[in-house]
């Protein structure tokens, strides 16, 4: 399927109409959805109206922008008004939401059509789409394997052809692996570049809303119409937002970048290691610096996210209990509603996550975990900022190794979060991080990551566009 914008000016020049996008993503869910399971919830009818209503704007001659009647899939913990909105709980099975998520309205407002709901590991976590209540997705490229997670259904859709671009969310990594695994491009804005508001909340110090596409330019466009101030969210960032596509444009050719050391480590597979190493070299010979920089805290990033993640997404989740939302169980007392609504609302690794907070939490722990874990965040994020101002970019894998086989993590919930070591740091820093297909050479994607320095996915962008262009070679 064409990129997003060859496609908007297919429709600018009259040479498709909306209607005939949705019909070609919605024959696509048709042949790939039985084997993929991209979606929880298809909106084929109001999918097609929306085309409709689009073809009828243009053909009455108003100004349209990029994104008017354009497919896309918003992943299932983006609140949509009025659409069955399950963050792919059991507890929120039948949770019809009674307003849009910020970042969906402001597509909404565009013109794009929502053709559906995709597919995501419980509550977003997890990493392989295996802890979704409702079945796991599988990668399009080898459909033996995990998309990624926990927007592997997002990941799968763009992959897949099913639609032109797709939103995902990120607490830990959660658009940058599924990109990788299935071979798109996946953006995490800095924290606070876009607004949360009616993304169901899972770590709120983490969270940020991200970007499937196909390309770098379609990245530069999506980020483009979801990112800025927002009065319903405290921490969406007021400061103005960049052209990114004039960066695309522009490129990464007069930029640094750096390769550290410790993304390179034991674990990632050596396939891996040779792309970055080739993609690197590629990159100077067109004239970009390389400097040595060494990230020494990164060893860490992974158990103080396992700390604070947890911690934020016990509390988070206490407001599902059964009275507000979902099934209720029935029950003698309220305590015990609670405990049965709990019980049997969450899967098992919602239920890890939620015993893990509660205990790094506890008086006595609290200092010897939470506080410690805030600290080495402290670290990772100077250690960064020491970083650029040595070089513009990092330059690293995105994952140690490429989509992994059903249930070869499954019974390893440590070996399952290894897939994250990488995207990890970049959260807890607040850092624009990019995943971009690099070549494969064993037949399954491989993702290469480019992470900036805070509020810079203007330099983020432009550094990926070049690379893009470099790994193609
Ligand atoms: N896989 C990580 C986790 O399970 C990250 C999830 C995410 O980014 N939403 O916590």
């Amino acid at each position: 399927m064409e990129s997003l914008y060859t496609a908007a000016a297919r429709l600018a020049r009259g040479e498709a109409r909306a209607e005939e996008l949705v019909s070609e993503a919605l024959d696509r869910v048709a042949e790939r959805e039985e084997d993929l399971h991209a979606f929880l919830t298809l909106l084929p009818e109001s999918a097609r109206d929306d085309a409709k209503a689009s073809d009828r704007r243009r053909t009455a001659g108003q100004a349209l922008g990029l994104f008017d009647g354009i497919p896309w899939a918003a992943k299932d913990n983006l609140l949509t008004e009025g659409v069955r909105t399950t963050a792919a709980s059991k507890i929120l099975g039948d949770y019809l939401p009674p307003y849009s998520a910020t970042a969906v309205r402001r597509l909404d407002e565009r013109g794009a059509v929502l053709l559906g709901k995709a597919n995501l590991d419980e509550f977003a976590m997890g990493s392989s789409t295996e802890y979704s209540a409702f079945g796991p997705s599988r990668n399009p490229v080898d459909p033996t394997r995990v998309p990624g997670g926990s927007s592997g259904g997002s990941a799968v859709a763009v992959a897949a052809g099913m639609c032109q671009f797709a939103l995902g969310s990120e607490t830990g990594g959660s658009v940058r692996q599924p990109a990788a695994f299935c071979g798109v491009v996946g953006v995490k804005p800095s924290y606070g570049r876009v607004s949360r508001y009616g993304l169901i909340a899972f770590a709120s110090s983490l969270d940020q809303i991200g970007t499937l596409t196909r390309d770098v330019r379609d990245a530069a466009l999506v980020l483009g119409a979801i990112a800025g101030e927002d009065p319903m969210d405290q921490t969406a960032s007021t400061v103005a937002v960049p052209d990114y596509l004039a960066a695309v444009e522009e490129g990464g050719r007069a930029l640094s970048f750096g390769v550290p050391a410790e993304y390179l480590r034991e674990g990632v597979a050596p396939e891996i290691r040779a792309e970055v190493e080739r993609v690197a070299a590629a990159l100077e010979r067109d004239g970009l610096r390389r400097r040595d920089v060494s990230l020494a805290h990164t060893q860490y990033a992974l158990d103080a996210y396992y700390i604070i993640a947890p911690a934020e997404a016990s509390s988070n989740l206490s407001r599902f209990d059964g009275m507000r939302y979902g099934p209720r169980a029935e029950a003698q007392d309220l305590l015990e509603a609670y405990r049965r609504s709990r019980g049997q609302g969450f899967g098992p690794e919602v239920k890890r996550r939620i015993l893990l907070g509660t205990y790094v939490l506890s008086a006595g722990y609290y200092d010897t975990y939470y506080l410690q874990a805030q600290r080495l965040r402290t670290l990772l994020r100077q250690e960064f900022l020491a970083a650029f101002e040595q070089v513009d970019f990092l330059l690293t894998p995105t994952t140690p190794t490429t989509a992994f086989r059903f249930g070869e993590n499954t019974a390893d919930p440590l070996a399952m979060y290894m897939a994250d070591a990488l995207t990890i740091p970049a959260n807890l820093a607040g850092l624009p991080a990019i995943s971009v297909p690099g070549r494969s050479s064993q037949g399954l994607p491989v993702g290469l990551q480019v992470m900036a320095p805070p509020m810079r996915e203007d330099l983020m962008l432009a550094a990926a566009a070049t690379l893009e262009e470099v790994a193609a070679r």
